[in-house]
């Protein structure tokens, strides 16, 4: 009898091995940990692994003048791998590391790489390949600056959209203001610029955690540029001392905050261990932002890990899994389940946090 068998299937407890799915490892090409570690972040973000799953990129990468569609299709095969192979197998993702070094030559060889900068070229490549402006128009030159800055914002967010609209940034980019206040005359002056992450300082205490706000706060906090940084006041006409502050035009879908942890991307020669407390749920960043909004509430879904020192180091991922919504540690071809209470750890250098829909926080 039918009714029968759906009646076991729903007796069947959660977390049931027939049903989970996307806990598939990824094999180490020799120090690939960085990419596997993004690539898991990636393969737990709904809605991109929705656009691979249910092949809507095909749609966006079947128009006969593209030139390059490689990566995007590797990087679907590979989450498709991730989302069918049996829970406890590993994949290999050669095919995808063999089209990213195409794209990113920089990602050639096998030395540890950082994984926020593949990030943001594995990103950009895909974009690239799915962006559904095909020709690029010239890029205006008119003057908006005798615009509201909320309409200026937005004005510029269309230029952008103009040259840059895909599916990936649909998710990823929001919009950053800048503004710059003269200490002369006190004129402001405004820029908007998109961005795909935000990298975060830490800040330095004695002793102790700080949160991931203290962090945002330094981040959005007024700095004084004055002397050999003095910038040139458009109504002085001259160099003067002026503030530059940060806040947040747009906030995207998806929100990757980098702690800065190394002082520097490329040379690495110090590494900040500073335990940064970050929530899992309900991050409001409403005081961010740059006008009044009342949706700017985050949960957290996937973190990318950095463990060990500036010379050596490994990088795993805690996911929490967009179907059953466990949080699993990715560690090469290991996936093991974990408690939520142990995701927040001095090793978080990438934080995934998805925009909460409105209707969930009623
Ligand atoms: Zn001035």
């Amino acid at each position: 009898m039918t009714g029968a068998r759906i009646g076991t299937r729903a007796r069947l407890p959660a977390g049931n091995s027939k049903t989970v799915q996307g806990l598939t490892g990824l094999r180490n090409l020799g120090n690939t940990c960085f990419m596997n570690s993004i690539l898991q972040c990636l393969s737990n973000t709904r809605e991109l692994r929705d656009y691979c799953l249910q092949s809507q990129y095909l749609r966006d990468l079947n128009n006969t003048s593209r030139m390059h569609t490689a990566l995007m299709s590797e990087f679907a095969k590979l989450l498709q791998l991730l989302w069918t192979s049996p829970p406890n197998d590993a994949v290999s993702p050669s095919e995808f590391k063999t089209q990213i070094q195409r794209y990113a030559p920089r990602f050639v060889g096998y030395n540890q790489q950082d994984a926020q900068e593949f990030l943001r070229f594995l990103l950009d490549g895909l974009h690239s390949e799915v962006n559904r402006v095909l020709v690029r128009p010239r890029a205006s030159a008119d003057n908006l600056d005798h615009l509201p800055d909320e309409e200026k914002g937005r004005q510029m967010w269309r230029r952008y959209q103009e040259r840059e609209d895909s599916r990936i940034g649909d998710l990823f980019v929001g919009q950053l203001k800048s503004s710059l206040t003269c200490s002369e005359c006190g004129y402001c002056s405004t820029a908007f610029d998109p961005f795909w992450d935000l990298s975060l300082p830490i800040p330095k205490k004695g002793y102790g955690e700080v949160t991931l706000m203290d962090c945002l706060r330094l981040f959005t906090k007024e700095d004084v540029l004055d002397g050999d940084e003095k910038p040139t006041c458009c109504r002085c006409k001259a160099r003067t001392r002026c503030t530059k502050k940060f806040s947040i035009q747009k906030f995207p879908k998806i929100l990757v905050l980098h702690l800065k942890r190394f002082s520097e991307a490329r040379i690495r020669t110090s590494k900040l261990t500073t335990f940064v407390n970050f929530p899992l749920r309900d991050l409001d960043l409403r005081e961010f932002a740059a006008q009044s909004c009342n949706h700017a509430v985050y949960n957290l879904y996937a973190v990318s890990n950095h463990s060990g020192t500036t010379m050596g180091g490994h990088y795993t991922a805690y996911c929490r899994s967009p179907v059953s919504g466990e949080w699993h540690t990715f560690n090469d071809s290991r996936v093991t389940p974990m408690s939520s209470s142990h995701v927040r750890g001095s090793d978080a250098y990438l934080l995934f946090y998805e925009l909460a829909s409105p209707s969930s926080r009623m």
